[in-house]
């Protein structure tokens, strides 16, 4: 679940409080008085319908996760990491909107940078992807530094990925321990090295949607830098709960009350609320599920800074973000998955060794539990989705075939609007054009299912195998994995 891109916000809804059910505020369209502002009130109006149904959805069916236009119920797969689809929403309402197609959580140092955009104070901080550059950006950012391990899992400081350096020596062991580290499942390939700051208080700021309120949530308190969960449960009157309604924004009123609730000492108050209507802005028209501090720190030196970044970003809103681009290219670590995100497959990596290649999200999901049926294990989940071409059958069959951990292929087509003879002229151009390393073991049925046989009879060998039921198909994929 750790990886889900809602898991940050799965963790604050966690402590929130459920409200009665209130209708999103009604806007008329802004009177526009050109066609270039018609066409942004239009994109605007269209934006908040479809974030709206998308996020009820996401609320109530939430942590169920849905996937495929069918709907298909990914409740039982809430283990592995799924993609988060909008569903039941018209393709019309989508025209000119880029999406994402799940929601992106930032790494630290980019959460750090979108703050930033904002006013947000940060430390002066530089990535390092090896020890020398470590070594180099601490130089530039001054002694003494932090070394920061950049995984988007929280708890690094607990477990050794955040230590502090005063000297190019201890950049050097510091960054050799944690590059390579393993964080809850998240090996460490990038450090983030920031000069250090000297705390006098860690505190937590957030801002997430209350999806069943239908309203804007701050969080905040002066219980930080640990698990706020924890303080959520230990000391509940600790944790200041503020409503933000969106149509009318957050104040710089509000804000100070906010602030003065959470006991925040009166030399530094208009300074914290502040730095909250920033965070708001950010939150806002940076089109953040979450915005979260933790810890927003005072220095000894009296000055209120984010010492910590969790930004998960709202897919919804891509269309008007060209710049996430760069965010996506980083966002997942899985070399199977980035590979797949090219050629534009619906994938999620497993630890299995039988590689699954169905259609649709229900037979694909269907297909994972007819493999652990049979004893065996799935190395990823892949859905190809409805009416896919020769062209596309190849390229996830090449994707499989990349991996070194699979063993068999299982290919699981129920031909609807997707034709068996395509799906079978994709595997033979597949055969054809790389050198596949599994057997691939292939369940063929539906639309021009005969005719999709007939195409790859003369290339039935021990390499592809064909069979007739599902079941069967995956049992002998399980036993040829077990084989080699
Ligand atoms: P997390 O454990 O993944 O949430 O990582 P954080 O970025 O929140 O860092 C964990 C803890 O490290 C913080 O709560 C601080 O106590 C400590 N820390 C981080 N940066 C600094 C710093 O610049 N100076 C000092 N003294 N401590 C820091
Ligand atoms: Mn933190």
């Amino acid at each position: 679940m750790e990886r889900m891109s809602a898991g940050g916000v799965m963790a604050v809804m966690a402590v929130m409080a459920v409200m009665p059910q209130r209708s999103w505020p009604k806007r008329p369209l802004w009177s526009a008085t050109s066609q270039a502002e018609w066409c942004r009130a239009a994109g605007e109006a269209r934006y908040r319908r479809t974030v709206l149904r998308a996020r009820q959805e996401r609320c109530l069916e939430y942590p169920v996760c849905t996937s495929g236009t069918s709907g298909t119920r990914m409740d039982k797969y809430a283990g592995i990491r799924t993609q988060v689809r909008r569903q039941n929403i018209k393709a019309s309402e989508y025209e000119g909107t880029r999406a994402l197609g799940a929601d992106v959580d930032l790494f630290e140092y980019q959460g750090k940078q979108y703050f930033e955009r904002y006013g947000i104070p940060v430390s002066e901080g530089a990535v390092a992807d090896t020890v020398d550059e470590a070594v180099q950006a601490a130089g530039r950012v001054g002694y003494p530094v932090v070394v920061k391990a950049q995984v988007k899992v929280g708890g690094r400081g607990k477990a050794g990925g955040v230590k502090l350096a005063s000297s190019p020596e201890e950049v050097k062991a510091h960054a050799g321990n944690i590059l390579g580290m393993d964080i809850k499942g998240h090996v460490v390939e990038r450090l983030w090295v920031e000069h250090a700051t000297d705390i006098a208080e860690e505190w937590y700021a957030g801002f997430t949607l209350d999806r069943a309120a239908q309203l804007h949530l701050l969080m905040l308190s002066t219980r930080g830098g640990v698990d706020i969960e924890e303080v959520a449960r230990s000391e509940p009157d600790a944790l200041v709960r503020v409503h933000v309604d969106p149509s009318e924004g957050f104040t710089g009123g509000q804000a100070l009350q906010a602030v003065t609730d959470a006991g925040i000492d009166d030399s530094v108050r208009s300074e914290t609320a502040d730095l909250l209507v920033k965070l708001y802005r950010c939150f806002v028209e940076g089109d953040c599920d979450l915005a979260e501090i933790n810890p927003l720190v005072l220095t000894t030196e009296s000055k209120v800074h984010a010492l910590d970044a969790k930004v998960t970003l709202d897919d919804n809103a891509g269309f008007r973000h060209p710049e996430w681009a760069e965010f996506v290219a980083t966002e997942t670590t899985d070399i199977r998955e980035r590979r797949a995100k090219e050629r534009g497959l619906n994938y999620i990596g497993l630890s299995g060794d039988v590689g699954i290649i169905a259609n649709g999200a229900g037979l694909a999901m269907s297909t994972l539990d007819v493999v652990s049926q049979a004893g065996g294990s799935a190395a990823n989940f892949l859905d190809i989705g409805g009416g896919a071409s020769a062209e596309l059958m190849a390229s996830a069959l090449e994707l499989i075939n990349s991996d070194p951990s699979v063993k068999s292929i299982l290919v699981n087509i129920f031909g609807g609007i997707t034709r068996c003879d395509e799906i079978a002229n994709g595997i033979v151009e597949a055969m054809s054009r790389v050198d596949l390393k599994s057997p691939i073991v292939l369940r063929l049925d539906g639309t021009n299912a005969a005719a999709g046989r007939e195409i790859l009879a003369g290339h039935i060998s021990d390499r592809l195998v064909a069979m007739r039921t599902m079941l069967d198909a995956a049992a002998r994929a399980v036993s040829l994995a077990a084989d080699r």
